[in-house]
């Protein structure tokens, strides 16, 4: 493997601080970030205080009115300078994104940044867009409108495994919206975000419009408590959805909420075996397992299991294990130490509930980088679907094959799961595909693919994997929120100086 003298980011040689109403803020709280490949520190992220947490959020509230009047072409042109700006720094934020997080380089620059600033673009188009309605009612002389508004204060909450791509899902359409939004990063990862916030200020965002505080569970619990906040717009774990519904009740704030899956990735006989091969692979291995759509549950029809494990654990074997920025990497370390024990752990309950390990389910050692958080590329099989590895989400690059027989129990079984994300369908005949893809309980089903995503494609879970949509027009809807506005067209024209002043 290539040897790499990691890039002296100037970025990464300043203080870390937050942003919020505008300014950049110091704080005397800092918070270490570790890069995953080496077990070193990278940085010291800034660590909010609830004071800079209350401040952020006063910060959002009072550029509220202002921002939600700005015209839409101006806030287009915001979007839209920003997507510029992201566009010029792609090399460094794909690099800040591969030392905060420890994917390859390739997938940080492909995924992460090419989506985001493809992303700010699409939401710029759609501030000149948000539309209300004239509606019909049955009352004569009055006209009946509906208006479309911004609800107010976001607060946007997001993990580690797309740590920039994940911001940007709900920056873009809460600002086309006319929100204003403080953002709370994972605590694992949140360089990106704060190099974002550079660029944000750069691009002439009004101050309080974007703010950023960063800190581990408690920063998040205390946005969702927050009364100035109105919706939180939050994707992690499952577990910690739950918790955030809890804590929204008080208030009553809106929520929407991407969480876990366990996603099944199917595979009939007919298909296309190479096909199938690959997108079994790219579908679980990719961003090294961390991926909510992760197609963790391989449901295979038992006539070509044998063979499809074959390739996979051939391919497994041959992955390239490395530091994100050497070119020949194909698959990083996982996010933390304790993230890979959680993963590990999963394997020995495996094999204590009886599948088998075809090949890896253990920490791997990589040349020059021996206090990474690497894991072998894993394939169990002879799983069953009641197994905890089948039913809970483990997060890591550990494949699960579940063999099936019958055709008609094949939908009960994908379904079969708590969480309703994504799924994959691999056959040749796609009509058949077609049939089964309407029955899955999930919010997307790629057929002969696997894990497409496009700007304009709505994207969330079913089940508890979640409810609302990112990217797409639907996106927009929970940023926004309908007024019925009535006229009395036969009311009396108030004479000069009695009406209410323009
Ligand atoms: P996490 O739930 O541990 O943390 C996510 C964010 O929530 C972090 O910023 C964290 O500090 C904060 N947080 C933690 N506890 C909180 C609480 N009680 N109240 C408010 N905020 C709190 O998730 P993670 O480990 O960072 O991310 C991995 C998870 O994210 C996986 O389950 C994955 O499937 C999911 N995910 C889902 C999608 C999707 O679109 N459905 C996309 C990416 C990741």
């Amino acid at each position: 493997m290539t040897a790499i003298v990691e890039p002296d980011i100037a970025f990464l040689r300043r203080p870390q601080r937050l942003y919020i109403g505008g300014e950049f803020v110091t704080t005397a709280g800092r918070l270490p970030t570790v890069n995953p490949a080496t077990g070193g520190v990278l940085a010291e992220a800034p660590l909010a205080t609830e004071r800079e947490v209350d401040d952020a959020v006063a910060a959002a509230r009072s550029a509220f009115p202002s921002w939600r009047a700005v015209p839409p072409t101006r806030r287009a042109r915001l979007l839209w300078d920003l997507a510029d700006r992201l566009e010029q720094h792609a090399d460094e934020l794909a690099t800040i994104e591969v030392l905060d997080n420890g994917k390859p380089l390739w997938e940080a620059q492909a995924v992460d940044i090419a989506l985001t600033i493809e992303l700010f673009r699409y939401y710029a188009g759609w501030t000149t867009k948000i539309t209300g309605s004239v509606q019909p009612n049955s009352i004569p002389g009055m006209l009946s409108m509906v208006r479309r508004e911004p609800v107010g204060v976001v607060a946007a909450i997001t993990p580690w495994n797309f740590p920039l791509l994940e911001v940007a899902y709900k920056l873009g359409p809460a600002l086309a919206a006319g929100c204003t939004v403080v953002v709370k990063p994972s605590e694992l990862a949140p360089l990106s975000t704060l190099r974002l916030m550079e660029l944000v200020h750069e691009a002439g965002f009004p101050a309080g419009t974007v703010n950023v505080v960063v800190g581990g569970p408690e920063i998040g619990v205390q946005l969702v408590r927050h009364a100035g906040v109105d919706k939180v717009a939050f994707t992690g774990q499952t577990a910690t959805g739950k918790a955030i519904v809890g804590a929204a009740a008080d208030t009553l704030k809106r929520v929407t909420l991407e969480l876990g899956g366990k996603s099944p990735n199917i595979v009939f006989a007919d298909a296309d075996l190479d096909a199938a091969t690959g997108g079994a692979f790219g579908g679980l291995f990719f961003n090294q397992g961390q991926a909510c759509v992760a197609g963790s549950r391989l449901l295979v029809e038992d006539r070509v299991a044998d063979e499809l494990v074959e390739r996979l654990v051939g391919r497994a074997r041959s992955l390239r294990l490395g530091h994100g920025l050497q070119p020949e990497t194909q698959m990083g370390p996982l996010i933390s130490s304790r993230h890979r024990e959680r993963v590990l752990g999963y394997v020995t309950t495996a094999t204590e509930d009886g599948a088998e390990v075809a090949t890896g389910g253990a920490a791997a050692a990589v040349d020059g980088f021996e206090g990474g958080f690497f894991v072998q590329p894993t394939v169990i099989s002879g799983v069953g679907n009641s197994m905890r590895v089948a039913q809970e989400e483990i997060f890591g690059p550990v494949l699960s094959v579940i063999r099936w027989h019958d055709v008609d129990e094949l939908t009960e079984l994908a379904n079969a799961v708590p969480y309703g994300l994504a799924a994959g369908i691999w056959s040749s005949d796609t009509s058949k595909a077609l049939r089964l893809a309407e029955r899955l309980d999930v919010g997307t089903v790629w057929i002969n693919t696997y894990g497409m995503f496009d700007v304009a494609v709505p994207f969330g879970g079913r089940k508890q994997s979640g409810f609302g949509r990112e990217l797409g027009e639907e996106a927009l809807e929970p940023y926004l929120q309908s007024k019925s506005v009535w006229l009395d067209l036969d009311a009396a024209v108030p004479t000069s100086g009695q009406g209410i002043s323009r």
